[in-house]
């Protein structure tokens, strides 16, 4: 009984030949970082086949600046009146 079990499975990523966008989810080449379709810019390819939406670091920036000139601007309100 010189049975030697074999575990032959070998854990391998999951490899996707395409990605697709986020947004109008057409198929995209690996390797794109823009939708051609609808020009967004996409990331890598997560483990579900979608690209990733890369960080907004211009919508952040300017969610962060409208929130600080409206709390100003209550705080204007607020100290006017005296
Ligand atoms: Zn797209």
């Amino acid at each position: 009984m010189a049975d030697s079990k074999k575990n032959t499975v070998t854990q391998q990523p999951v490899q996707h030949i395409t990605k697709k966008c986020p947004y109008c989810l057409t198929y995209l080449k690996l390797g794109d970082e823009k939708c051609y379709s609808c020009g967004a810019k996409v990331g890598k390819v997560d483990k579900l086949g979608f690209a990733q939406k890369p960080f907004n670091w211009k919508g952040y920036t300017i969610s962060i600046i409208a929130w600080i000139a409206f709390l100003v601007y209550l705080w204007w309100a607020f100290f006017q009146n005296k």
